[in-house]
């Protein structure tokens, strides 16, 4: 269908809109998207990472036709389903021992979170939640509520406190960060926030929507400790980064940590709505009826999500992530050798970070170019949007199948698109729809 982007305006609603570039698609297979005007658009976004699996991929389109032909009722509220049993069993062998306890499925990571916010309050009855500056954990009021993303426009809860998420690239270093951060932590837990009040502490193993921030190491493994002394949860959100992107199934097992409370989401159903938070039956058992949505546990999603799982067991796709990760890292840092705009080049296999600077010793955001460089980049035949509380960090979050190819072909025409950029050949007017966020 030509002209499906202006059409949509008058009849969908911006309110879920996050929009980089004019972008209408009509179909997609592997890390291709078919635009409604022809083209074939390489994908380093993935739709944020939930098509895990790339677009149309037969292991997920067999699953979910094998759930819908026999369909085992539409919901896990009030029965048992095979898919979602399956699921859990499967889940509860991917965290650690410590986590190991009970399975809740819901849609979004957001419900995921907030289930968790809410729940370990009530099952610990300490008050505090802590989490960390620029956090995004969802779009729903109560996930919105332990966030700390500044492009959200929802209220944050009274019993949050938000901390700094220690980044490397501003701090000049990350001994610096890692240090700066903890004595934050610890003057905070000696003065305003007696730690017996808190009762989980959330956070993002690498921090992507606040700028695919690297933890430094020994960072993670020192607030470990922290949350152990004072008996505070540790709740992994591996919503974007985990299940394999890393390059290794679970984010947070590069800093060496065992979380609580472990949350997926986006990729676990390759594009099908679905999330899990996995716990300790204590904390997971706390009460029933106590989170529900009607479809939650559906055997379709949850057959999805089995489908994935076992294909990145299968055509080993943590694997792919750190190896064609590297490639693809090593790559970017070749294009920053040659072009200025690029500050800082992060990440961890499949979820990395670019982040764009004006000028390198002043490390000023470049945010107007980076919106630029996206809306070229999709001019070209790249989808990649941005991330980070300045907005100039580009983000990559291609699927898990790439192709060292694929990774080559997308640094090929980024590096078009931002040499357009750097040499004022991209036409401001072009972005002043797309405001990104
Ligand atoms: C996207 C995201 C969420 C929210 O997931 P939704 O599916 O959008 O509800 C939560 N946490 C992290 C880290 C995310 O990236």
């Amino acid at each position: 269908m030509a002209d499906l982007y202006a059409r949509e305006s008058r009849s969908v609603s911006k309110m879920a809109h996050l929009r980089f570039f004019p972008q209408a698609v009509v179909g997609g297979s592997g890390a291709y998207l078919t635009g409604d005007d022809g083209r074939q658009l390489l994908d380093f976004a993935a739709s944020w990472g939930a098509a895990s699996l790339g677009h149309a991929h037969p292991a997920l389109r067999d699953a979910v036709n094998r759930a819908l032909s026999d369909q085992a009722g539409a919901s896990y509220l009030s029965a048992a389903n095979e898919p979602c049993v399956l699921l859990a069993e499967k889940l509860l062998s991917l965290v650690p021992e410590r986590a190991r306890g009970r399975v809740w499925f819901g849609h979004s990571g957001s419900d995921a979170n907030e289930t968790v916010a809410r729940m370990v309050v009530a099952a610990t009855g300490r008050p505090r939640i802590l989490a960390f500056d620029g956090a995004y954990h969802g779009g729903t009021v109560g996930s919105m509520a332990v966030s700390g993303h500044p492009a959200q426009q929802g209220t944050r809860s009274a019993d949050l406190t938000l901390v700094p998420y220690p980044n490397s690239y501003a701090a000049s270093g990350p001994e610096a960060a890692r240090d700066a951060a903890l004595a934050h932590l610890e003057q905070l837990f000696a003065t305003e926030l007696p730690p017996e009040d808190i009762a989980a502490f959330f956070i993002e193993p690498i921090q992507s929507d606040g700028g695919m921030l690297v933890p430094p190491d020994g960072y993670f493994k020192a607030v470990e400790a922290l949350c152990r002394k004072h008996g505070i949860l540790l709740v992994s959100d591996e919503v974007k980064v985990g299940l394999g992107r890393t390059g290794r199934f679970n984010a947070f097992e590069h800093s060496g940590i065992e979380p609580d409370i472990v949350v997926f989401g986006k990729g676990l159903g390759g594009g099908l709505p679905i999330s899990a938070v996995v716990g300790p039956e204590a904390i997971m058992n706390h009460a029933v009826a106590f989170s529900l949505q009607t479809v939650h546990g559906n055997p379709v999603c949850a057959a999805a999500a089995l489908a994935v799982l076992e294909t990145i067991d299968r055509d080993r796709l943590v694997e792919n992530a750190e190896r064609t990760g590297r490639v693809l890292q090593d790559t970017l840092r070749g294009l920053a050798a040659r072009q200025p705009l690029i500050g800082d080049v992060r990440g961890r296999g499949l979820a990395l970070g670019v982040e764009l600077v004006a000028d390198r010793s002043s490390r000023e955001p470049a945010s107007r170019q980076t919106a630029l460089t996206a809306f070229r980049a999709f001019q070209l035949g790249l989808v990649i949007y941005y991330v980070g509380v300045r907005s100039n960090v580009l983000e990559f979050t291609p699927p898990l199948t790439l192709t060292e190819n694929q990774a080559l072909e997308g640094v090929a025409i980024l590096e078009e698109a931002l040499n357009d950029v750097a040499a004022g050949r991209v036409d401001q007017a072009l972005i002043a729809d797309f405001a990104g966020w």
